[in-house]
């Protein structure tokens, strides 16, 4: 088999509303951008791909396919060593590499976790929230998913103050996990209205956390390349400490593991490091103790190849994103059907490939209107 060439297709899908998302500070959204990547074969076959997109995306399928073409897809660990020169010269690639697996699988009749030597679980999911809300705002958002069979919740937070509404949050669901993510990691920063936190505010922020009880972990209070502070950080206070979703490629997971540095590793299949890679990390963090809980939120497809790579690594919750007017049909709107959670449990599809199907009407629309 042979790829015969890659299609990039910008999608553009509605938001009943605007988003808030606390990593792009000052910049709601008001549309769900992506950039879909079609991988054809000689075969027949075609895998899918999609990265996160902004204000118009970055073109980049004909230079892809300069690297890519005649290659075998099966070829997963040469086509990483092209990819990583893309890295090189070009835009972060390790999404397209979902697309390899998506081919592959179609070609044995198997979903990607088979391929991987694991069998389907149903794995709990928390339902992760995007915006800060004042916890009087949150109330009612955390029960309907408790109510919907979700069994923790994330919160965001951007200031170190924002403990008390952690704290207001404890005081209404006393039992209830919480895992808060303080998007320290990294920032679009379109409208520089970032606000950074020193190790002496991550350290003052996950005491305040261990007053709160029953917090799975503090996620990114500190630059995603700090390693040895979030090691330092990890000494000092006694609350789990995760990271790592938009680092690039698995050395730097190699560094969080040398400073010690983490509780819990969250590389995005779709953003750090591909579904092969993801799984040596969640291997290397096997190893040193650690959580495998990667990062999910960009779009379905991304979804998709996260759930297969936590079903082969074993992990214990799966990121829901849920945060209306940002919800599953909002980040499923290229798919046929999308990713419904039963219960608050959730199961990576049994179809071939990633499983999912693109909804044609939405890739005929876009492509005809360009
Ligand atoms: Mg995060």
């Amino acid at each position: 088999m042979q790829i015969t060439g890659i299609e990039q297709t910008h999608l553009d899908g509605a938001v009943d509303g605007m988003f808030y998302p606390t990593w792009i500070p000052g910049y709601p959204q008001s549309t769900h951008e992506l950039e879909l990547f079609e991988i054809h074969t000689d075969e027949g076959i075609t895998g899918h791909a999609a990265s996160p997109s902004f204000a118009g995306g970055l073109q980049y399928g004909d230079q892809l396919s300069l690297f890519l073409t005649g290659e075998d897809p099966h070829n997963v660990e040469g086509i990483l060593r092209k990819l990583d020169t893309v890295n090189l010269v070009g835009p972060r690639p390790w999404h397209l590499e979902m697309a390899l697996w998506d081919i592959i699988g179609k070609d044995a009749g198997k979903p990607v976790y088979e391929l991987l030597g694991a069998e389907p679980a149903d794995i709990p999911c928390y339902a992760s929230t995007g915006e800060y809300r004042p916890a009087d705002e949150r109330v009612d958002y955390i029960q309907a998913r408790i109510d919907e069979g979700f069994e923790a919740v994330k919160l965001r937070v951007t200031e170190v103050e924002h403990i008390e509404m952690v704290k207001e949050i404890r005081d209404h669901f006393p039992d209830l996990p919480l895992m808060v993510d303080a998007n320290k990691g990294w920032a679009v920063r379109v409208m520089e209205e970032e606000t950074t936190w020193s190790l002496a505010d991550a350290v003052a922020f996950a005491r305040g956390l261990e007053e709160v009880g029953n917090v799975r972990w503090l996620e990114e209070p500190l630059p995603r390349h700090d390693y040895r502070a979030y090691g330092r950080l990890r000494e000092k206070v006694d609350v789990p400490i995760a990271g790592g979703e938009f680092n690039n490629g698995t050395h730097h997971f190699r560094e969080f593991a040398k400073h010690e540095s983490l509780d819990v590793f969250q590389p995005d299949a779709a953003l750090a490091t591909g579904i092969k890679q993801g799984v040596e990390v969640a291997a290397m963090a096997r190893e040193f103790g650690a959580k495998f809980v990667p990062h999910t939120w960009t779009n379905a497809l991304g979804f998709a190849a996260n759930l297969h790579t936590m079903t082969v690594a074993g992990s214990d919750w799966c990121e829901y994103p849920m945060e209306p007017p940002w919800t599953p049909d909002v980040w499923s709107f290229m798919l046929e059907e999308g990713f419904e959670h039963e219960d608050g449990y959730i199961r990576a599809p049994e179809k071939p490939g990633l499983g999912v199907e693109l909804d044609e009407a939405v890739l005929e629309e876009t492509k005809a209107a360009d």
